[in-house]
């Protein structure tokens, strides 16, 4: 039996884990945390009958507590009830499905615990890969990536050897606007932007994806996972997402994943890794396929990508500033408040007014990401 706790369980990552539990059953659920859908939450506790759920409010916390009690399931809130999700005893795994750098401390706390990590809240290794990855080999943890290209990567390294590796090769969809030019950005709705042609995900990876800031946190998110210099990961765009990710080695041997775009596949790799289990779905069928094609991302157009190589190289501080700009940015966009392109103009000049700190501790990356977002609350 595996046991697991679940942040984000309400999230597109979230209610996937739960299909996969739903087919496995030496999976148990023992924790789950989720913001502020608690219809959703009520009916997943009844199905997993968890020990433990945690909500974003308190005062949604009280109202599920009546709504339960005729069952033994506790109820926390806020970032407290997240943190006792993470670290409960019992559990062996943590699935970080929640989005945004609200997943730093739960993660950090479940290290500690001693969990291993199914990690697809990419936004806390981007801000926290300095402190994260060296914290969880001192803590014999294993953080095994569900984000669909790192989950590729991690696939054609089994077996490998970290030193031979020459390139990591992240391929890209390109999002729904892929072929446009930035004037043709000005004026795209919500609605356009939250088309993707190939995935279904939540809102504000959806919105990454069509900026190109997504590919931008996953070049981060490898850079931290595999220990790879960030001159050696390289974007390719993929229009169809066939294949998921690649790695050149020294002898030049380039090895990819395929498969079709569906989820569950790196999430259930995670859960059960090393093991690959029986998984329904589509097949891709090569005599259909017929041609895989390939193209440079553009980055004049799509300016999430070269402002995230920015900041990832210029290190410290930076990323959070960039990704905690970009959470803000995002948030304004889907209430309709500021235009697509504004998302970068945001970014650019959050970055551009901060004083980086060179090696942040924690408290240093929380209070950067409270100092970013207060200045674009006060300006847009
Ligand atoms: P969703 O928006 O679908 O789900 C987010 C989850 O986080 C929901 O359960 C939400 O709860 C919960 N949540 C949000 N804010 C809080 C909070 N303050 N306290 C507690 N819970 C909170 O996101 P996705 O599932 O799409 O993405 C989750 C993470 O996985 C992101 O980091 C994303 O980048 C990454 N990822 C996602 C992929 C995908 O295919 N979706 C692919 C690869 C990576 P509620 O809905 O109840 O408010």
């Amino acid at each position: 039996m595996k046991n697991i706790a679940i942040l984000g369980s309400t999230g597109s990552i979230g209610t996937q884990t739960l299909d996969i539990v739903r087919n496995n059953p030496d999976l148990c659920v023992k924790g789950l945390g989720a913001g502020r859908n608690i219809d959703l939450l009520e009916k997943q506790i009844r199905e997993f009958n968890p020990e433990l759920v945690s909500v974003q409010d308190e005062a949604d916390a009280a109202d599920l507590r009546a709504r339960i009690a005729d069952t033994n399931v506790r109820v926390a809130s806020g970032m407290e009830g997240l943190i006792e999700v993470a670290t409960m005893s019992g559990t062996d795994m943590l699935v970080t499905a929640i989005v945004g750098m609200i997943g730093i401390r739960p993660t950090i706390e479940a290290i500690k615990a001693g969990k291993d990590i199914a990690l697809a809240n990419k936004e806390t290794l981007v801000t926290a890969g300095h402190l994260i990855m060296p914290l969880a080999e001192e803590k014999h943890v294993q953080i095994l990536p569900v984000d669909s290209e790192h989950s590729a990567i991690f696939q054609v390294l089994h077996g490998e050897q970290k030193k031979e590796i020459a390139k990591l090769l992240i391929t890209a969809s390109g999002g729904p606007f892929r072929g446009r030019k930035y004037s043709d950005l000005q004026n795209v709705t919500v609605e356009d932007t939250l088309k993707h042609p190939n995935w279904v995900m939540g809102q504000k990876i959806t919105v990454d994806s069509a900026t190109l800031v997504n590919k931008g946190l996953e070049v981060m998110e490898a850079h931290w996972l595999f220990g790879v210099d960030l001159s050696d990961i390289q974007v390719v765009v993929q229009p169809k997402s066939i294949i998921h990710s690649m790695v050149e080695f020294r002898d030049g041997a380039v090895i990819a994943q395929l498969g079709t775009p569906d989820m569950h596949l790196p999430i259930q790799y995670a859960l059960f890794y090393p093991e690959r289990r029986p998984l329904g779905g589509d097949r891709l069928d090569f005599r259909r396929l017929r041609e895989i094609t390939f193209e440079e991302p553009d980055m004049e157009t799509f300016l999430g990508l070269p402002m995230a190589i920015e900041a990832a190289r210029t290190g410290g501080s930076m990323p959070t500033v960039f990704n905690a700009a970009n959470e803000a940015a995002v948030k304004l966009f889907l209430s309709r408040k500021v235009s697509f392109t504004d998302i970068y103009k945001i970014i650019r000049s959050s970055m551009d007014r901060h004083k980086l700190i060179e090696n942040p501790d924690l408290e240093a990356v929380l209070a950067t990401e409270e100092d970013t977002r207060q200045w674009i609350e006060s300006r847009w």
